[in-house]
Protein backbone atom coordinates (compact mmCIF):
# COMPACT_ATOMS: atom_id res chain seq x y z
CA UNK A 1 0.00 0.00 0.00
CA UNK A 2 1.21 3.46 -0.61
CA UNK A 3 1.49 5.83 2.32
CA UNK A 4 -1.38 9.03 2.69
CA UNK A 5 -1.29 10.94 5.45
CA UNK A 6 -4.08 13.10 4.12
CA UNK A 7 -7.78 12.83 5.71
CA UNK A 8 -9.89 14.96 3.95
CA UNK A 9 -12.85 14.06 1.52
CA UNK A 10 -11.23 14.02 -1.70
CA UNK A 11 -13.13 12.95 -4.85
CA UNK A 12 -12.40 9.45 -5.68
CA UNK A 13 -9.99 7.80 -8.59
CA UNK A 14 -12.24 6.88 -11.35
CA UNK A 15 -11.61 5.00 -14.40
CA UNK A 16 -14.33 5.20 -17.34
CA UNK A 17 -12.77 2.02 -18.71
CA UNK A 18 -13.19 -0.04 -15.40
CA UNK A 19 -16.62 -1.53 -14.85
CA UNK A 20 -16.41 -1.74 -11.19
CA UNK A 21 -16.31 2.19 -11.42
CA UNK A 22 -19.35 2.12 -13.54
CA UNK A 23 -21.42 -0.35 -11.57
CA UNK A 24 -20.31 2.22 -8.37
CA UNK A 25 -21.27 4.86 -10.36
CA UNK A 26 -25.11 3.79 -11.38
CA UNK A 27 -24.00 3.59 -14.71
CA UNK A 28 -24.07 -0.56 -15.08
CA UNK A 29 -26.45 -2.44 -12.73
CA UNK A 30 -25.35 -4.69 -9.49
CA UNK A 31 -27.40 -5.88 -6.36
CA UNK A 32 -25.75 -3.37 -4.37
CA UNK A 33 -25.35 -4.85 -0.19
CA UNK A 34 -22.99 -2.00 1.26
CA UNK A 35 -22.06 1.60 0.97
CA UNK A 36 -20.26 3.86 3.04
CA UNK A 37 -17.68 7.43 2.23
CA UNK A 38 -15.13 4.66 1.24
CA UNK A 39 -16.43 1.79 0.74
CA UNK A 40 -19.21 -0.28 -1.89
CA UNK A 41 -20.23 -3.76 -2.13
CA UNK A 42 -22.66 -5.64 -4.66
CA UNK A 43 -23.27 -9.45 -5.08
CA UNK A 44 -21.09 -11.28 -7.41
CA UNK A 45 -22.15 -12.56 -11.14
CA UNK A 46 -21.17 -15.43 -10.76
CA UNK A 47 -21.14 -16.47 -7.08
CA UNK A 48 -18.71 -18.90 -5.85
CA UNK A 49 -21.11 -20.15 -2.99
CA UNK A 50 -24.53 -18.59 -2.40
CA UNK A 51 -24.54 -14.86 -1.16
CA UNK A 52 -21.10 -14.18 -2.23
CA UNK A 53 -20.82 -10.42 -2.19
CA UNK A 54 -17.68 -7.86 -3.83
CA UNK A 55 -16.37 -5.25 -1.38
CA UNK A 56 -14.35 -2.60 -2.93
CA UNK A 57 -13.12 0.73 -2.53
CA UNK A 58 -14.98 3.68 -4.53
CA UNK A 59 -12.13 4.64 -5.86
CA UNK A 60 -10.33 3.17 -8.64
CA UNK A 61 -7.18 1.23 -7.54
CA UNK A 62 -5.97 -1.77 -9.45
CA UNK A 63 -4.83 -3.60 -7.03
CA UNK A 64 -4.42 -3.57 -3.05
CA UNK A 65 -0.97 -2.25 -3.69
CA UNK A 66 -1.96 0.89 -5.27
CA UNK A 67 -4.77 1.73 -2.31
CA UNK A 68 -3.86 4.65 0.39
CA UNK A 69 -3.30 3.23 3.84
CA UNK A 70 -5.35 5.73 4.69
CA UNK A 71 -8.89 3.67 3.89
CA UNK A 72 -7.37 0.54 6.04
CA UNK A 73 -10.12 1.28 8.89
CA UNK A 74 -12.94 1.80 6.18
CA UNK A 75 -11.89 -1.34 4.74
CA UNK A 76 -11.43 -3.39 8.15
CA UNK A 77 -14.89 -2.13 8.86
CA UNK A 78 -16.63 -2.84 5.79
CA UNK A 79 -15.51 -6.57 5.58
CA UNK A 80 -17.06 -6.79 9.60
CA UNK A 81 -20.15 -5.36 8.37
CA UNK A 82 -20.34 -7.07 5.59
CA UNK A 83 -19.20 -10.32 6.80
CA UNK A 84 -21.77 -10.37 9.80
CA UNK A 85 -24.61 -9.42 7.38
CA UNK A 86 -23.88 -11.89 4.80
CA UNK A 87 -23.64 -14.61 7.52
CA UNK A 88 -26.95 -14.05 8.78
CA UNK A 89 -28.63 -13.33 5.70
CA UNK A 90 -27.60 -16.86 4.16
CA UNK A 91 -27.90 -18.36 7.84
CA UNK A 92 -23.81 -19.22 7.36
CA UNK A 93 -21.13 -20.20 9.59
CA UNK A 94 -18.31 -18.40 8.31
CA UNK A 95 -16.63 -16.96 5.11
CA UNK A 96 -13.77 -16.79 3.16
CA UNK A 97 -12.30 -13.30 2.82
CA UNK A 98 -10.64 -13.72 -0.85
CA UNK A 99 -8.23 -10.98 -2.22
CA UNK A 100 -6.56 -11.38 -5.77
CA UNK A 101 -3.69 -9.44 -6.87
CA UNK A 102 -2.54 -9.92 -10.43
CA UNK A 103 -3.26 -12.15 -13.14
CA UNK A 104 -1.49 -14.81 -12.24
CA UNK A 105 -3.06 -14.76 -9.17
CA UNK A 106 -6.61 -14.91 -10.76
CA UNK A 107 -7.08 -11.12 -10.80
CA UNK A 108 -9.87 -10.94 -13.56
CA UNK A 109 -11.37 -7.12 -12.87
CA UNK A 110 -8.32 -4.49 -12.21
CA UNK A 111 -10.40 -2.31 -9.26
CA UNK A 112 -9.41 -3.56 -6.27
CA UNK A 113 -11.38 -5.13 -4.39
CA UNK A 114 -12.04 -8.28 -1.70
CA UNK A 115 -14.71 -11.59 -1.80
CA UNK A 116 -16.57 -12.51 1.30
CA UNK A 117 -17.66 -16.04 0.36
CA UNK A 118 -20.61 -17.25 2.71
CA UNK A 119 -19.48 -20.93 4.28
CA UNK A 120 -21.83 -23.42 5.83
CA UNK A 121 -20.63 -26.91 7.51
CA UNK A 122 -20.14 -29.75 4.44
CA UNK A 123 -20.56 -27.27 1.96
CA UNK A 124 -17.93 -29.27 0.25
CA UNK A 125 -16.38 -26.00 -1.02
CA UNK A 126 -12.15 -26.34 -0.88
CA UNK A 127 -9.91 -23.29 -1.88
CA UNK A 128 -7.16 -24.17 0.45
CA UNK A 129 -5.04 -26.96 -1.09
CA UNK A 130 -1.96 -27.77 0.58
CA UNK A 131 1.50 -29.01 -0.48
CA UNK A 132 4.11 -30.05 1.33
CA UNK A 133 6.80 -27.44 2.93
CA UNK A 134 9.91 -26.99 0.87
CA UNK A 135 11.64 -28.45 4.37
CA UNK A 136 13.24 -26.53 6.84
CA UNK A 137 16.65 -24.49 5.26
CA UNK A 138 14.62 -23.27 2.19
CA UNK A 139 11.68 -22.31 4.90
CA UNK A 140 14.34 -20.48 6.80
CA UNK A 141 15.80 -18.51 3.36
CA UNK A 142 12.45 -17.31 2.36
CA UNK A 143 11.50 -16.05 5.67
CA UNK A 144 14.78 -14.24 5.91
CA UNK A 145 14.54 -12.59 1.94
CA UNK A 146 10.72 -11.91 2.75
CA UNK A 147 11.28 -10.22 6.29
CA UNK A 148 14.19 -8.01 4.73
CA UNK A 149 12.07 -6.88 1.84
CA UNK A 150 9.18 -5.82 4.08
CA UNK A 151 10.89 -4.14 6.78
CA UNK A 152 12.73 -2.00 4.30
CA UNK A 153 10.92 1.25 2.35
P1 LIG B 1 -11.35 -11.42 -9.57
O1 LIG B 1 -11.18 -12.65 -10.40
O2 LIG B 1 -10.82 -10.18 -10.28
O3 LIG B 1 -10.80 -11.57 -8.18
O4 LIG B 1 -12.89 -11.24 -9.36
C1 LIG B 1 -13.72 -10.55 -10.23
C2 LIG B 1 -15.13 -10.95 -9.88
O5 LIG B 1 -16.01 -10.00 -10.43
C3 LIG B 1 -15.54 -12.32 -10.42
O6 LIG B 1 -15.90 -13.18 -9.35
C4 LIG B 1 -16.71 -12.01 -11.34
O7 LIG B 1 -17.74 -12.97 -11.27
C5 LIG B 1 -17.17 -10.65 -10.87
N1 LIG B 1 -17.71 -9.81 -11.92
C6 LIG B 1 -17.16 -9.52 -13.12
N2 LIG B 1 -17.94 -8.68 -13.83
C7 LIG B 1 -19.02 -8.43 -13.04
C8 LIG B 1 -20.18 -7.61 -13.23
O8 LIG B 1 -20.39 -6.96 -14.25
N3 LIG B 1 -21.07 -7.59 -12.20
C9 LIG B 1 -20.87 -8.29 -11.05
N4 LIG B 1 -21.81 -8.18 -10.10
N5 LIG B 1 -19.79 -9.05 -10.84
C10 LIG B 1 -18.88 -9.12 -11.83
ZN1 LIG C 1 -12.34 1.10 -11.23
Amino acid sequence: MSADSSSAAVAHPFDPGCIFCRIIKGEIPCFRVYEDDEFFGFLDISPVTPGHVLLLPKGHYPSVLDMPESVGTALLRGIARLGNATMQTMNAQGFNLLQNTHEAAGQTVFHAHWHIIPRVHGDGFTPWPQQENPGKERMQSIADAIHALSVSD
